[in-house]
């Protein structure tokens, strides 16, 4: 186990450095390809057979030999026809063609594609070609694209469409892959009560549970709500204890700053979680904690107010949820966009502002700050797809600055 000393304050590159570090690459389970969308890849795909695997029409039209036709203008023989799917061992020799549909083998003897556009049939059936045609042209030659051998798709990587299909023509029917993480979610406080409770005197609804849910789903993991726990520490203690049993990454909000009911950074190292971060130079979020228990799962304890919360999850976990699935998570540098209004400077912390990221008519990103109120305004930060990220000690931002940011959610569509 990682033994170096906990991050005591720690700054957002500190904190990536040290998750690089720590979290190790989740369990490895293999998928039909129909489920294997957005799933990371554990083995690389080697094909079977080379791509294509016969000289292919690329066009409908007629096989022929390119010798035969100089500049055009002259009338073939047509022996039959050959549609995808088939083969024909008929030789093409002088003055013969074979009528060709695309993705059909190219006969033996013949070497071009005339498209079917530039060909006249004539009633006695022979075909009257109007151009010349180079050698090769219409065919995809086999192999070209690949070979029987090659290393398609290269573990690590996440797999899109465009990677199922190429998956699929290299005849991996099921393909091996990180298994989703399982998110555990631990709320605190006394004063959280469910949506369908009417709040009374001190209480509020507990809105980071279905934030974190949605949050993990998100990501493609599997998000296990473990409820609202009190803050007292053998409650705390069970429920952190019980969650970790079926998470692989447990992420708990509340009760993690300087109040004398915050107990969670002390009941995680009592079951046995040792801490890598104990705060972070950031803001909002500061509070926010990070260990590893015994069993190699990442605990991500985050601030109780919600945009606090929303912003370890973005900084903290989501990269965590990569490096589960042996994704590098910090390959990109952050995106830059113009800025619509002023922000004011930054203290010692790297400050995280919710932000609306919006593509211009010029085609360039525009971003406006939302017009939350603080880390307990959720409301304001509706319909925010980014944080913008300000250095320590930045001085004020003016509108038309370009400044960095971290998508948070769809920007294009
Ligand atoms: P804490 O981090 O526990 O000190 O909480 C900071 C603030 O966030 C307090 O105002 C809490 O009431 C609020 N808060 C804590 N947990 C939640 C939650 N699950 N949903 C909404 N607000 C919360
Ligand atoms: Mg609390």
């Amino acid at each position: 186990m990682e033994t170096r000393p906990t991050l005591e304050y720690a700054g957002v590159d500190e904190a990536r450095d040290r998750l690089r570090s720590i979290v190790p690459a989740g369990r490895t389970e293999l998928v039909p390809l129909a489920s294997s969308l957005n799933r990371a890849l554990a083995n690389s795909i080697t094909t079977d057979v080379d791509d294509p695997p016969f000289h292919r029409a690329m066009m409908d039209g007629y096989a022929v030999r390119s010798g035969d036709l100089g500049d055009g203008g002259v009338s073939l023989e047509v022996l039959g026809d050959i549609p995808a799917g088939a083969t024909s061992n008929t030789e093409i020799t002088e003055g013969k063609c074979v009528h060709i549909n695309t993705g059909a083998p190219i006969p033996p003897g013949a070497d071009a594609v005339v498209p079917v556009e530039d060909t006249t049939l004539a009633p006695d059936g022979r075909v009257l070609i109007q151009v010349g045609v180079a050698e090769g042209r219409h065919i995809a030659r086999r192999g070209v694209n690949t070979r029987a051998g090659d290393v398609v798709l290269h573990a690590p990587m996440r797999l899109d469409a465009v990677a199922m299909g190429v998956a699929a023509a290299a005849g991996a029917a099921k393909l091996s892959v990180y298994s989703s993480p399982r998110i555990g979610i631990i709320t605190t406080g006394a004063e959280l009560v469910s949506p369908d409770c009417f709040p009374e005197g001190g209480q509020i609804r507990n809105s980071n549970g279905p934030q974190l849910r949605g949050l993990a789903e998100s990501c493609g993991c599997i998000a296990i709500d473990f409820g609202v726990v009190e803050d007292d520490r053998k409650s705390l203690c069970t429920a952190i204890a019980a969650a970790l049993e079926q998470s692989d990454i447990l992420c708990i909000t509340g009760g993690v700053s300087m109040g004398a009911h915050d107990h969670v950074p002390e009941c995680l190292e009592r079951c046995g979680v040792q801490l890598h971060i104990r705060k972070m130079r950031i803001k909002p979020g500061k509070p926010v904690h990070v260990g590893i228990a015994e069993g190699g799962q990442v605990v991500c304890a985050l601030p109780g107010n919600p945009v606090s919360a929303m912003v370890g999850f973005h900084l903290l976990v989501k990269p965590t949820i990569d490096l589960r699935q042996n994704l590098n998570p910090f390959k990109n540098p952050h995106p830059v966009a113009k800025l619509s209004d002023a922000i004011k400077p930054t203290t010692n912390r790297t400050t995280l502002v919710p932000a609306h990221v919006a593509v211009e008519d010029d085609g360039s990103l525009h971003i406006s700050p939302s017009s939350w109120r603080g880390s307990g305004d959720p409301f304001g930060c509706i319909n925010a797809n980014a944080l913008i990220l300000r250095p320590e000690n930045a001085p004020a931002a003016e509108p038309g600055a370009w400044v960095r940011f971290l998508p948070t959610g769809s920007i294009f569509g």
